[in-house]
């Protein structure tokens, strides 16, 4: 059925998110409504709205999304009304990626989840009559129901905090699975981690879930490294003191075998190469400005130093999220730590504390 719902919309630059009163149509076939209880604000959403990332707006975002069933489509089996899920983006099911269990590389991604739109092209929001852009990573979280699409609905346990658990669908999937399926590092290795936000600190968590011996996490905020050292890292460099590579080196003994990019700022991205000692591999995780070019001197490429993008950590997540909830209740994945709650109506005080401010590293909105 249609109901209403009460969506942040993200309108320009300029303008904060607005509360707006709209239509939610009923889900489609392979469709499920939520009722969301609490989502997470991740950094692309914020990059969307100020347009560094530029998709088409107004848009209603927000892709952590947490809560209760309330209607599934005819198609769907593998959640019922009242399971508790945690949302992810959408996939196609049947392109040769998916095939191959590489749902984040979806050749429909950026038509299922960046658009705005279903891809026949019609939404599941309509505002003062009009359509609304909706379905951000196959969800647009920040709304207190959401019509999202199965292969991101992901059902979690009961018995933990749901309105904890969004997070898990991005930054902390995103995060740990860069490190345990992309770079998959052997025990007793060294890695470098750059950026303490949500991602780089899951990175962290990962890395010493891996059995990393060596977890150095680099950024300039002192807060952030502080907290990085409470959940792991063996070793701190503040970029703005001191020499990050010369100091990776010294600490690693020559230099790193994995790195995580996270920060997408194109001088990072140089370092955290060159801080490798060879063989090394370093995953590029933060979005760098599109258009960007970054120069790389091939003599540290050459022996056997090499650069490569991840999304979405290469994850499976409908058993990936399910076994970071479970890692979160043995207390391995202590991201509780580093999250503060909003109601959502005070969602532009959480943007201008995390983005902002940075005090803030991973806000959560907790939904009316
Ligand atoms: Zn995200
Ligand atoms: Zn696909």
């Amino acid at each position: 059925m249609t109901i209403q719902t009460l969506a942040a919309v993200a309108r320009s630059p300029e303008e904060p998110f607005e509360l707006v009163e709209m239509d939610l149509l009923p889900p489609l076939a392979n469709e499920v409504r939520v009722k969301i209880k609490a989502t997470g604000i991740c950094h692309t959403d914020i990059a969307v709205k100020e347009q560094s990332f530029a998709l088409p707006l107004p848009m209603v975002l927000g892709h952590e999304g947490a809560g209760v069933v309330e209607e599934v489509g005819g198609a769907i089996t593998h959640v019922k009304v009242g399971d508790h899920v945690v949302l992810c983006g959408d996939s196609c099911g049947h392109c040769s990626n998916c095939h191959q269990g590489l749902p984040f590389y979806c050749k429909e991604f950026v038509e299922r989840n960046l658009t705005g739109e279903r891809v026949d092209g019609s939404s599941c929001l309509v505002c003062n009559g009009e359509p609304m852009r909706g379905r951000f990573v196959g969800q647009s979280s920040f709304s207190t129901n959401v019509i999202a699409s199965a292969p991101g609905v992901i059902k979690v346990p009961k018995d933990l905090p749901l309105e904890l658990l969004g997070p898990l669908g991005c930054g902390l999937t995103t995060g740990v699975g860069t490190v345990m399926n992309a770079l998959k590092p052997n025990p007793g290795s060294s890695i470098a981690i750059f950026g303490a936000g949500t991602v780089g600190l899951s990175a962290a968590m990962g890395a010493r879930l891996a059995g990393c011996e060596k977890i150095i996490v680099i950024d300039v905020n002192p807060s952030r490294l502080e907290m990085a050292m409470e959940i792991g890292a063996t070793a701190i460099v503040n970029a703005q003191e001191e020499d990050v590579v010369e100091n990776i080196q010294s600490i690693t003994g020559g230099g790193a075998n994995y790195s995580v990019e996270c920060t997408g700022v194109p001088e990072v991205v140089i370092q955290a190469v060159n801080c490798l000692t060879p063989p090394g591999w370093c995953a590029q995780v933060g979005v760098t400005p599109s258009g960007i070019t970054v120069p790389l001197e091939m003599d540290q490429v050459v022996f056997g130093r090499g650069i490569r993008g991840v999304v979405m950590g290469e994850a499976n997540v409908q058993n990936f999220v399910p076994y970071l909830a479970e890692l979160f209740r043995a207390g391995r994945l202590p991201y509780d730590r580093f999250v503060k709650f909003y109601d959502f109506a005070d969602i532009n005080q959480a943007v201008h504390d995390s983005a902002g401010t940075g005090e803030v590293i991973k806000p959560i909105l907790r939904m009316p």
